[in-house]
């Protein structure tokens, strides 16, 4: 998270970033493998719910998510660089012909 504090999820974000994953088998987005090695290994679709998970955080005047903690406190996945822009797309998630923030910028920019 910015600023390096604990992250604070009200329950529509959490609800948000969950919809994102259920959003992306909608789409026909394949989850390969993003990061990290069993049990703690995750799929390209926890990029595209981080993705959304910080545009209902932008929206809603909280700080935005970084990256993806596991329950062991080790941070991965980073979503967002040291500047604070988009990281840009897993190699396999870009090679996929839709993703989250694709279909973000169609829907915004030609009502898709
Ligand atoms: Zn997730």
């Amino acid at each position: 998270m910015e600023g390096g504090q604990a992250i604070i999820s009200p329950s529509y974000v959490t609800l948000g970033h969950e919809m994102a994953h259920k959003f992306d088998i909608n789409l026909g987005i394949k989850n390969y493998k993003w990061f990290g090695n069993p049990p703690d290994e995750r799929g390209v679709d926890e990029y595209n719910a981080m993705y959304y998970e910080n545009v209902l955080r932008q929206a809603n005047g909280l700080p935005r998510r970084v990256n993806y903690e596991e329950n062991n406190g080790v941070t991965q996945g980073n979503i967002l660089d040291a500047s604070g822009k988009l990281s840009p797309l897993p190699s396999a998630l870009s090679i996929q012909p839709i993703n989250l923030p694709v279909f973000h910028t169609l829907q915004t920019f030609f009502g898709f």
